[in-house]
């Protein structure tokens, strides 16, 4: 009796993972960072490959972002399906109150919620990182992380497993020394050598020349079509991999993306405004009252002890300023902050208008023009700033707009398809995506 019951408990226990575990199913989750859904809706743009997963699958109009609408924290909200202030990765680069550069978020301990590849891995599935954000150290069988400029040692020491970067540089990429991983096809190799020889059925992978291509150029011209065309055909590399494996039929193939692009030409100095006022006096030694931390579309304010005097001064400073400076810009407040679950130790921020981006400097004139490119950061409402979407199975309906998601939206279809469960979180899966859904 004591046996069976041990035996009920370990059913109870292990069942989940036994009967519904989706060992025969895959995920895999291509990001395009800066991708913007009109490479694939509007026939300005050629994309063959991007069009006819669109046509084959479902696909948004828009997907909303989080804010600030950058790389890591959008990428995080992609694997937690929560927000900034709850993951805990609230910029591209962590805000440090004593030097100008924290340095960017890199390291899996610095998310503070659970992951995808927690709960699969855990459920027994194979699971596969590729370049993705804040991935180093992540719970997956496959790991090249992004390291941002640490370096190859740094890339290596973080890859596993331990043969992978002498696979990937011999066998993969043809006897290169160092693995490029701003090269997207680079990667796409990476990925599809995954696909084929490992199955995992969860990968994400991140590709990011597009959105260098977009800062520098703005979002439209010759070379955003030559990127767009170097992502399409990564993305032909990694569907035919699918295809070549021989799991199609139980693949979730996903193209998302972390945010659009905003055309600027007008640079926009909030701090030059703080240092005037003698509220900051040598950033760099850490000696400042108030302080903007900036990421192109958008700039957010640290108060030293988030001294109400002090907010109040500067919330004044820019209230009063010329209306020919405030059309760069809207002030996003605490209580607006709060709604999008913003980084919870920012006062208030702004949000860019009229071909503005912010920049860090606290010197030279408060607005200047500059060098004609793109930025993105803005709050989440901004239309340019939406991402785009598409997805691919044989549970997916074929050619199903799904008009506006949000970025909440993709951890939930992902852990609908292999069973799995985060808890409860804030986005759903879209209404009219998977077949039989209504
Ligand atoms: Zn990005």
């Amino acid at each position: 009796m004591r046996k069976l019951g041990l035996l009920f408990t370990l059913i109870l226990v292990l069942g989940p993972y036994f009967v519904y575990a989706q060992a025969d199913k895959h995920v895999i989750m291509v990001s395009v960072d800066g991708l913007r859904p009109e490479f694939y809706l509007s026939n300005k743009w050629h994309a063959p490959n991007l069009k006819q997963l669109k046509k084959k699958g479902a696909f948004a109009e828009g997907v909303v972002s989080v804010f600030p609408s950058v790389t890591f924290p959008s990428h995080t909200t992609m694997v937690t399906g929560v927000s900034p202030a709850e993951h805990g990765i609230y910029y591209n680069a962590v805000f440090s109150y004593d030097s100008t550069n924290g340095g960017i978020y890199w390291n899996f301990k610095q998310i503070k919620k659970k992951t995808l590849w927690d709960v699969a891995r855990k459920a027994g599935l194979k699971t596969a990182a590729i370049v993705w954000p804040v991935s180093a150290g992540a719970p997956v069988d496959y790991n090249i992380p992004d390291i941002g400029h640490m370096g190859n040692d740094v890339l290596e020491k973080y890859s596993y497993p331990s043969d992978f970067t002498a696979t990937i540089k011999k066998e993969i990429l043809g006897g290169v020394d160092k693995i490029d991983v701003g090269d997207d096809i680079a990667v796409a190799k990476i990925g599809a050598w995954v696909i084929k020889n490992a199955k995992p059925n969860l990968m994400t992978l991140h590709m990011f020349g597009l959105d260098h291509i977009e800062h520098a150029n703005g979002r439209e011209g010759e070379a955003v079509q030559r990127g767009l065309s170097k992502i399409d055909s990564s993305v032909g590399i990694i569907w035919n991999a699918v295809k070549e494996a021989g799991i199609e039929k139980n693949t979730l193939f996903l193209i998302v993306g972390d945010h659009g692009f905003y055309d600027t030409d007008i640079s926009v100095r909030p701090n030059v405004i703080l240092a005037k006022e003698g509220l900051i006096r040598d950033i760099n030694k850490g000696d400042w009252d108030a302080r903007f931390h900036t990421m192109g579309g958008s700039a957010f304010l640290f108060v030293k002890n988030n001294d109400p005097k002090i907010i109040g001064k500067v919330r004044d400073l820019f209230d009063k300023l010329p209306d020919n400076d405030k059309k760069y810009f809207r002030i996003i407040d605490p209580m607006k902050m709060k709604q999008v679950k913003a980084d919870p130790n920012a006062v208030f921020a702004l949000s860019a208008l009229n071909n503005a981006s912010f920049a860090a400097t606290e010197k030279g004139d408060f607005i200047t023009q500059r060098k004609k490119g793109g930025v993105h950061g803005h709050f989440p409402d901004t239309k340019e700033i939406q991402t785009g979407f598409i997805a691919v199975g044989k549970s997916v309906r074929s050619n199903a707009n799904l008009k506006e998601m949000r970025l909440y939206d993709i951890a939930p279809i992902v852990l609908k398809y292999l069973n799995l469960s985060l808890g409860k979180l804030k986005g759903t899966v879209p209404e009219g995506l998977f077949k039989g859904d209504k």
